[in-house]
């Protein structure tokens, strides 16, 4: 993937698509927080820092141990680092008996996006969303959609560093309607979200996470008062599954999902069908019955389809009639808004009125040709959970 950053106001460009030129910063700028600006060596890691002052900032969640170890409570991964080490995700640096997030205002990728591209298609129809990304992420795909920037050491991509008033304000003059923390995992930059999502609900934007949920409760908790709307990338409801390909655990991302779903945060679920590997019919059953039973029928599921990349680039595509199924499945199981994703079917793209089987929004792929909402109202009175103002 192409890295882009952003410059401090961005240009308008093309049919309403705003990017930042590529501005790949040679040093980094050191941000804030206790933790120092030098950059010493790394150890145990298997990664190496760069020699040049970074961008350091203080990490949230995270207790001292003897010996001047950290331990990390950020995710389930639960890493215990020594001095000099670095964390799973590749941006939490033990530097001197403190945990530094290394990520902090280090943007990698932006872009403002269609809020359906996301997906989230019960989050203000047809409105566009200022979407970031730093580098970094506590899982390990095999079939990262992402893997250039994810899967990447802050300083093995071009970055550039900006506040997040920075961010705002450069939100706010694209036009777009909310910040979505996307395209990599928005839980190991949590420092910067929390800080941009508190000045973007000041300034009357909306907040979107679109992440795997590989969180902790106690950090999710803290930080969904300053979420509207979370967007899970499920992976696949067999537990070795989830082990063998994402390097993950199952069942921390079913509490995030619940304890989201329990705060009252809009809550929609992806699962990307992956050719052969989470896509038979008994796991996407079994995934579209535990939403019904501890989620709830309203809350939208989106199957996506898998396109070959990054360690799985030998699979074939997903087959579109797996994807259709899927979604066929869930609606049998009760699911009332079931979509299809990256499919040259238009059968999943629109959102219809449970009561009567209209189309309420009418979708192309990302487009939303039609939108028949009244307040939140279906024409047959049908009220439609979501975000829509
Ligand atoms: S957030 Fe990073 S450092 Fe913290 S436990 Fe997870 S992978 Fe480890």
């Amino acid at each position: 993937m192409t890295s882009f950053a952003l410059r401090p106001v961005l240009a308008k460009a093309g049919a309403g698509l705003f990017l930042a030129a590529v501005v790949g910063t040679a040093a980094w700028l050191v941000f804030s927080g206790g933790c120092p600006s030098a950059a010493g060596p790394s150890a145990g890691s298997g990664a190496s820092a760069p020699d040049a002052a970074g961008s350091r900032h203080e990490a949230l969640w995270w207790t001292p141990l003897p010996g001047g170890e950290v331990h990390c409570t950020l995710c389930p991964n639960a890493c215990r680092l020594g001095d000099g080490q670095i964390g799973l995700c590749r941006v939490r640096q033990n530097i001197g008996g403190t945990l530094c997030s290394l990520s902090y205002g280090q943007i990698a990728a932006a872009h403002v996006d269609p809020v359906e591209k996301k997906p989230f298609y019960h989050v203000l129809p047809g409105s566009r969303a200022f979407s970031l990304a730093t580098p970094g992420c506590n899982l390990r795909c095999l079939f990262c959609q992402n893997w250039e920037i994810s899967q990447s050491y802050p300083w093995e991509v071009a970055t550039r560093t900006v506040s997040p008033e920075e961010v705002v304000e450069a939100a706010l003059q694209s036009g777009a309607e909310s910040i979505a923390f996307t395209y990599s995992e928005p839980t190991i930059f949590y420092e910067y979200m929390l800080d941009i999502a508190r000045l973007a609900q000041a300034r009357g934007l909306k907040t979107l996470v679109v992440s795997a949920g590989y969180i902790n409760p106690e950090p999710l908790r803290a930080l969904l008062p300053h979420v509207d709307a979370y967007k899970i990338d499920f992976k696949g409801f067999d537990p070795v599954f989830y082990e063998n390909l994402t390097g993950g655990a199952r069942d921390p991302v079913l509490e995030a999902m619940k304890i989201i779903r329990e705060s009252g945060v809009w809550l929609e679920v992806v699962n990307l069908l992956v050719t052969g590997q989470n896509d038979g019919e008994d796991d996407v059953r079994a995934l579209a019955r535990w939403v019904r039973d501890n989620l709830g029928t309203d809350v939208p599921l989106h199957f996506s389809r898998f396109h070959p990349m990054h360690k799985l680039a030998n699979l074939p595509p997903t087959p579109v009639e797996t994807v259709l199924r899927a979604r066929r499945i869930a609606l049998e199981e009760g699911l009332q808004y079931v979509y299809t994703g990256n499919i040259p079917s238009d059968e999943g793209d629109s959102t219809r009125s449970p009561r009567s089987g209209e189309i309420v929004i009418e979708r192309k792929g990302y487009h939303v040709i039609r939108n028949r909402l009244v307040d939140g109202v279906a024409p047959d009175g049908d009220p439609i959970p979501g975000i829509w103002k």
